[in-house]
């Protein structure tokens, strides 16, 4: 460390720029989204500078005096002029201020780190100028992990601390507001219902010695390009204890996670139900009633083909706090991978979700008229083994046989495969393609389009330039 990181309130101090160009607005800005209201003086002052701080700055449009700078806490000084950036920063260190030279870190006693503002909580990044563009990259990395709402969190958690200072001794502090940030409550004011957050916060800081429940967040994990997860769904991921996860949700997303978080895998081998479906529920449960943060994550999103209804009705029920967050889901996502717009409009006005799951090897229970009448895109999950009555049954009730169809085998994964045919051949397709899972179907006009090889040939000549 060669410079020490401190925050300084400059409410109710002096600060004043040197300078009327664009460096001087940028150190104007600063200091103002900082509360500071700072003198800025210079014999010429830019009109956009003049404009943007007529309301919050004071401006002096002539020629700095010594005496301008009496009892000045910190100057910045924005000159072009190198000799007159010298001169000022020596006779603003003369007064006794802390000084700031832009671009000429030996005249500075002070540098500006790059900073995260979101309100109470504020993060400065610096490498003391060795390394700007990293500190940029730090930041935008640290920026994508952080809740939008952090600093509404910092805000409600400072209303409370001296309440809770008052029930509770300092080693059972820790543990309460440890539970706090695990749990519900924090996940409210996160989603932003500070005032459901108040309510709880009320009841249980009249018991602050009961144990706090945990929180639940059923989350979509996309179809496997870890890409594609949300910036909430990774986030989430890093604070879970625990995570629930499923067959489809890929080895590279679950390595996002937290490294000490337990995973627990709960999906189904084909035909074989690993973990029945209520035994999930009853787990994810009892986890969140130890307090644990409880990450149920599924492939694609949770209420697409998900079952993720289910069980966030079941979480409800057992009066535990419960949040969903989006994934891509399958079809959407090998649509993008396979450059196929689903509802391109010179092919089809509407897309159908439908999953060609069925129970033994009966036929799945779909309305076929319906669908058949549609002549929009039908895209079917779980229809790898029942593609064939899927075939014939559209076809029967009057969907052209050539009707172009794409077979997506992992789709959006580095083994993505892509298989274009029509209608009446699908099964014959699927066997020759030796096609495993998961697969999607997607039978209509735009299936046409589907042009993976194109698209993962060029990602791939990507990654060999970069
Ligand atoms: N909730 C998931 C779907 C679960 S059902 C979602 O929204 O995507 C499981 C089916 O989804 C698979 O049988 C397959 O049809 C489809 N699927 C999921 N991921 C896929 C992928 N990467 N490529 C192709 N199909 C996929």
């Amino acid at each position: 460390m060669n410079r020490f990181p401190t925050f300084i309130d400059l409410k109710a101090r002096k600060t004043v720029i040197i300078g009327g160009g664009a460096a001087a607005l940028a150190k104007a800005r600063l200091v103002i989204a900082a509360g500071a209201e700072p003198l800025v003086i210079w014999a010429e002052i830019d009109a956009a500078t003049r404009s943007e701080l007529a309301d919050n700055a004071e401006l002096i449009e002539a020629a700095p005096v010594r005496a301008d700078l009496a009892g000045a806490a910190l100057v910045f000084v924005a000159v072009d002029d190198a000799a007159a950036a010298e001169r000022w920063a020596e006779i603003s260190r003369s007064v006794g201020a802390l000084v700031n030279v832009v671009d000429r870190p030996e005249l500075c006693d002070f540098t500006t780190p790059s900073i995260i503002d979101r309100g109470r909580l504020t993060i400065a990044v610096s490498s003391d100028g060795a390394a700007p563009v990293l500190v940029k990259r730090l930041r935008a990395d640290i920026e994508a992990l952080l809740p939008a709402n952090v600093g509404a969190l910092a805000d409600f958690t400072g209303r409370y601390r001296s309440a809770v200072k008052a029930k509770l001794n300092a080693a059972d502090r820790r543990g309460f507001w440890e539970a706090f940030f695990n749990g519900p409550i924090a996940a409210l004011v996160l989603n932003g219902d500070e005032r459901a957050a108040h309510e709880a916060m009320l009841e249980i800081i009249n018991r602050p010695h009961t144990k706090q429940d945990g929180v639940v967040h059923i989350v979509g994990a996309g179809p496997g390009d870890p890409e594609l997860l949300t910036i909430k769904a990774l986030r989430l991921l890093q604070n879970a204890d625990v995570i629930l996860y499923d067959r489809l949700v890929s080895d590279e997303i679950l390595s996002l996670a937290r490294r000490d978080a337990d995973r627990l895998y709960v999906g189904k081998a084909k035909a074989a139900h690993a973990v029945p479906q209520a035994e999930i529920e009853q787990t994810i449960i009892a986890l969140a009633r130890e307090g644990k943060n409880v990450v149920r994550l599924k492939g694609g999103d949770p209420f697409i083909f998900g079952r993720g209804g289910e069980e966030l009705e079941a979480v409800r029920a057992a009066g535990i706090a419960v949040f969903v967050t989006p994934g891509i889901t399958a079809a959407t996502g090998c649509a993008a991978a396979a450059g196929m717009a689903l509802t391109h409009r010179d092919h089809a006005q509407a897309v159908t979700f439908v999953t060609g799951h069925a129970k033994d090897d009966t036929e799945p229970d779909l309305d076929w008229a319906a669908l058949a009448a549609l002549k929009n895109t039908l895209v079917v999950y779980m229809g790898v083994t029942t593609a064939d009555k899927i075939s014939s049954q559209l076809i029967a009730h009057g969907r052209g046989r050539t009707t172009p169809v794409a077979i997506i085998e992992n789709g959006a994964r580095a083994s993505q495969k892509i298989i274009k045919g029509v209608l009446a051949d699908i099964s014959a397709l699927i066997k020759a393609g030796g096609i495993q899972g998961p697969a999607l179907l997607v039978i209509g006009e735009v299936a046409a389009l589907a042009d993976g090889e194109t698209l993962l040939g060029l990602a791939a000549e990507q990654r060999r330039v970069a």
